[in-house]
């Protein structure tokens, strides 16, 4: 479809959790590389968290679902990601406003305002070897997609594409912020956590709202 409703975006927030559960192991073995080997159990507990709230509430718009999303984000994982992947879905939370539909430019504005939320909480660039990496190039991506007059479900997978190119490109990076930084020059040769994370937020909306 292109409008996304409510249920839509909790289906969305349901598949970025399953991902999460899936790839726990993995993105933790990413985080042990060149961190503190907690990626993966810190966003599992988070999004578990989050199916609970989502389940036993059932949000009447798309701004509750993002803002019930954020607050247990911020509350239940602590570490760089907890705030940050918290500021991402309130500020989408924000940007939906009352709208109880949402067409591609909605969708795109509110990865606009996730990228914003966390440039402005963690103040890294692109380049840092950070989630920045992945969720900046997705964003230009879709909004040139839906700019063009494209679909929301090739805009996504336009998007897709781009986070998992910039997820790669995070391999040969010199982290320069979060944990990874410490390690300096022997950051390199590894594939920064965050930026896999959020390619399968980016993932999960082109399979549920396309
Ligand atoms: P912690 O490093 O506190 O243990 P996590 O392991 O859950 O937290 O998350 C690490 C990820 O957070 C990194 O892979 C990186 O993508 C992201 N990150 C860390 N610092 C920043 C920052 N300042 N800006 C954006 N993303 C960051
Ligand atoms: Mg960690
Ligand atoms: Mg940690």
């Amino acid at each position: 479809a292109d409008t996304v409703d409510t249920a839509a975006l909790v289906a969305w927030i349901h598949e970025f959790a399953r991902l999460v559960g899936e790839h726990k192991q993995m993105l933790t073995e990413l985080d042990s590389a060149i961190g503190d080997a907690d990626h993966g159990v810190n966003m599992d507990r988070g999004m578990t968290a989050v199916v609970t709230v989502l389940r036993a509430e059932s949000p009447g718009r798309p701004s509750e679902v993002f803002k019930r999303t954020g607050m247990t984000l911020v509350s239940t994982v602590g570490g760089a990601s907890g705030p940050l992947y918290g500021t991402a879905f309130l500020r989408m939370s924000s940007t939906a406003g009352d709208a109880e539909e949402l067409d591609g430019a909605d969708v795109a504005k509110l990865l606009r305002a996730a990228l914003d939320g966390v440039v402005a909480r963690g103040k890294a660039a692109p380049g840092d070897k950070t989630m920045i990496d992945a969720l900046s190039p997705a964003v230009e991506a879709l909004e040139a997609a839906i700019e063009a007059g494209q679909p929301l479900a090739a805009a996504l997978d336009a998007a897709v594409r781009a986070a998992e190119e910039g997820r790669e490109a995070t391999i040969p990076m010199v982290a320069r912020k979060g944990r990874a930084s410490y390690l300096g020059e022997r950051s390199a040769g590894h594939q920064d956590p965050g930026a896999t994370s959020v390619t399968f937020l980016l993932a999960a909306a082109a399979t549920v709202l396309a």
